[in-house]
C-alpha cells in the first residue's frame, strides 16, 4: 500500500510511524509512507498556505491551490473512478465533519492500494478540496483536534495493522474489539475463541499469576480450554455491556452468549 500524507508540519510524522507494527510493516515494504510538505507547493515568497475566510469570521483557512497542486503531482486515479470504487485509491480529507472512523471503515481502507491523507489546520480546508479533489472526509471521533495530523496517524496505524502480514499472527486481529467477521474459526483451543462478533475484547493477563496479592482469574491457569473460552466470552460481554452498551445492539450473539449474559450480575 502507498500512503501519502499532505501536511504543513511534515516533521510531525517523525515518531508516530516509526515504532512497532508500523515500523516493521514499512521495513517489510507492506506500506510505503511519503510525507509531503504543503509549503513546497506555495509559490509566493512567504510560502503562504492559508488565507482569511470568505464571509468573515475567526481564523484562517487552508488555501486550495497548494493542496490541488500537491495531490495532482501524485498521479492518483481521477476522482470519479475513486468515487465509483473502480480505482483502489482514496484521497481523504481529515475533518471533524467527516464520516467517523471505525473498524469497518478501516477494513475497507485496508483493501485499497493507495491512500492520500490531507491534514487540515486552523479553521479547516477550503471546501473545494472535499468537493472536487478528495473522494471522502473522515473524522477520527466526535471531538475537535487542532490539526489533521494526529487523525492521519491514527488512520495509518489502524489500517496498516490490518494489511496481510503486518501482524505476526493474523488470527490476532480477528478476536479484537469491534471485529465482526463472517468466518468464525472452529475448534475449542483458546487461541481461536471465535471473532469478537462486534464486542469489545476480553481482559488479558500475563505472569506473574500473583502480583501484590492480586491474582489472575483461576480459570485462566487451570488449562480447561472450554472454560477459558466461555470465561473470555462472558467477560467480553460484561465489558461491552458496562463500557459500550451501544455495541450490544449490533453485536452478533448466539444461544450461549444469551446464557452467559444471564449470568452477568447487574452493576451496582
Ligand atoms: N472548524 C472545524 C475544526 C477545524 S480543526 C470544525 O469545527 O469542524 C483543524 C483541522 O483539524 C481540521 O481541518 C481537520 O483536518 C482536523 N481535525 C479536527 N478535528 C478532527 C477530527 N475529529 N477528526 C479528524 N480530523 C480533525
Amino acid at each position: 500500500m502507498l500512503v501519502d500524507l499532505v501536511t504543513i508540519f511534515p516533521d510531525f510524522f517523525r515518531g508516530p510511524l516509526d515504532y512497532g507494527i508500523l515500523r516493521r510493516a514499512r521495513e517489510a515494504e507492506l506500506v510505503k509512507v511519503t510525507v509531503h510538505d504543503l509549503r513546497q507547493f506555495a509559490h509566493d515568497k512567504h510560502r503562504t498556505v492559508d488565507d482569511r475566510p470568505f464571509g468573515g469570521g475567526e481564523g484562517m483557512v487552508l488555501k486550495p491551490e497548494p493542496i490541488f497542486e500537491c495531490v495532482e503531482k501524485l498521479n492518483v486515479a481521477p476522482r470519479d473512478e475513486r468515487v465509483a470504487g473502480r480505482a483502489k485509491e482514496s484521497v481523504i480529507v481529515l475533518s471533524a465533519q467527516g464520516r467517523r472512523l471505525d473498524q469497518a471503515l478501516a477494513q475497507d481502507l485496508a483493501g485499497l492500494d493507495r491512500l492520500v491523507l490531507i491534514c487540515g489546520r486552523y479553521e479547516g480546508v477550503d471546501e473545494r478540496v472535499s468537493e472536487h479533489l478528495a473522494d471522502r472526509e473522515i473524522s477520527i471521533g466526535d471531538y475537535v483536534l487542532s490539526g489533521g495530523e494526529l487523525g492521519a496517524a491514527v488512520i495509518v496505524d489502524t489500517v496498516v495493522r490490518l494489511l496481510p502480514g503486518a501482524l505476526g499472527n493474523d488470527a490476532s486481529t480477528r478476536q479484537e474489539s469491534f471485529t465482526a467477521s463472517a468466518a468464525v474459526p472452529s475448534g475449542n483451543a483458546p487461541s481461536s475463541t471465535c471473532d469478537s462478533g462486534g464486542l469489545l475484547d476480553y481482559p488479558h493477563y500475563t505472569r506473574p499469576a500473583e502480583f501484590r496479592g492480586m491474582s489472575v482469574p483461576e480459570v485462566l491457569v487451570n488449562g480447561n480450554h472450554d472454560q477459558i473460552r466461555r470465561w473470555r466470552r462472558r467477560t467480553a460481554l460484561e465489558k461491552t455491556l458496562r463500557n459500550r452498551p451501544d455495541l450490544m445492539e449490533t453485536a452478533t450473539l448466539n444461544e450461549e452468549d444469551r446464557k452467559l449474559l444471564a449470568e452477568i450480575e447487574p452493576q451496582k
